[in-house]
């Protein structure tokens, strides 16, 4: 057991989300509670031999300071291993690790979907969000005696705080609306970069409380008659999602493969990825060919030497490394609108529901 580790006391004055010295935060890292007790509890009920870790990206390199407090705890001849496959949602996970494993844990992301061999630690964020939020209210957001109501949405993050989030928000006026999205969310008022039914609320302003504008841009394509007013804690930011030169970037991609003659359909073999239904849909017609794979990246394809792709994985591939491909990749609807199925002015945002 690491010596920070070991020590339980909880210091009367620690702010919430701060896992300095209460056993929960690696030697190495305060930052993240990574619920080393919970999993070496699972390990001992099931007198696991092999645990599988899973990291997203942006975590990976935790992993080995992950491995070590977690080997300090466990008994002599337990395996810890880690995943080398490229990981960025519950949608996501190693299931060839999953399979070696006894107990597997994906940390990062909440459930997709629940199973009992899989333990989800979600990693929230100990950043507060309300000085982000209070600078959104001043700036960005309609005054509640103009406009009271706001629906409010979060990522996975964040979702530690949502309760005193909308209770901000409630305080200062407003009514906040939300809801549950659809099953590949797990939680009321959370959105994901394919999926943001949660927005789906009666209210002409949304609040989006996270970092970054990969989820918000998807949102205000999403809700097109919505100001998305985005609080973003990590980077210190306000802004109002503009779509503008997204949807320049993604008329463009449609434009330029009109002229395909040969397309190539991508079936993602990830477990939270696969759109059998749209891909078969696309390849009855006799210039497409069916392409299996998991990761999606450009030098994957090269070799295919196809002139356009359909992606029916992740959204996310298709509109934010679209341009990195070096034939046009487009999501199943902008295929349509390219072979002249639909036209161009029905173009929405590529969203995926459900799970597997
Ligand atoms: S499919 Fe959805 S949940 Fe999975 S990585 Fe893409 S955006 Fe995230």
């Amino acid at each position: 057991m690491s010596q920070e580790s070991s020590e339980r006391t909880d210091p009367p004055d620690r702010r919430e989300g701060d896992l300095t010295r209460t056993g929960m935060a690696l030697k190495h890292d305060r930052e993240w509670d990574y619920e080393l007790d919970r999993i070496v509890a699972e390990v001992d009920e099931r007198g696991a031999e092999t645990v599988g870790l899973q990291f997203p990206e942006g975590l990976k390199r935790r992993g080995p300071r992950v491995a070590d407090d977690l080997r300090a705890e466990l008994p002599d001849g337990v395996t810890v291993m880690m995943s080398g496959q490229p990981c960025y949602g519950a949608c996501d996970l190693d299931t060839d690790l999953l399979r070696r494993t006894d107990v597997f844990v994906h940390f990062g992301h909440s459930p997709m979907k629940e199973s009992e061999k899989i333990i989800y630690v979600p990693l929230f964020s100990n950043v507060d969000v309300f000085p982000i939020m209070e600078r959104a209210a001043t700036e960005e957001l309609a005054p509640a005696e103009d406009d009271p109501d706001v629906g409010l949405v979060t990522t996975a993050q964040h979702m530690n705080k949502f309760d005193e989030m909308r209770a901000w928000l409630e305080d200062r006026g407003y009514t906040v609306h939300v809801r549950k999205g659809d099953d590949r969310l797990t939680h009321e008022g959370q959105v994901l970069g394919c999926n943001y039914a949660s927005a789906d609320v009666d209210a002409e302003q949304i609040l989006y409380v996270g970092g970054g504008k990969f989820h918000p841009l998807g949102l205000a394509m999403e809700h097109p008659d919505t100001q998305v007013v985005i609080a973003d804690p990590v980077n210190n930011a306000v802004s109002v999602a503009d779509t503008e030169q997204f949807m320049k970037q993604r008329y463009a991609a449609v434009h330029k493969a009109m002229d395909a003659e040969e397309w190539g359909v991508i079936f993602c073999t990830k477990i939270g990825q696969g759109r059998w239904d749209q891909a078969r849909e696309i390849v009855e017609n006799d210039d497409a060919y069916l392409i299996t794979m998991d990761e999606i990246t450009p030098d994957r394809l090269t070799n295919f030497g196809l002139d356009a792709y359909v992606n029916t994985g992740c959204p996310r591939i298709t509109t934010d490394d679209g341009p990195q491909f070096k034939q046009p990749m487009l999501t199943p609807q902008e295929y349509r609108i390219a072979v002249g199925e639909e036209p161009l002015e029905a173009l929405e945002f590529d969203t995926f529901h459900g799970t597997w």
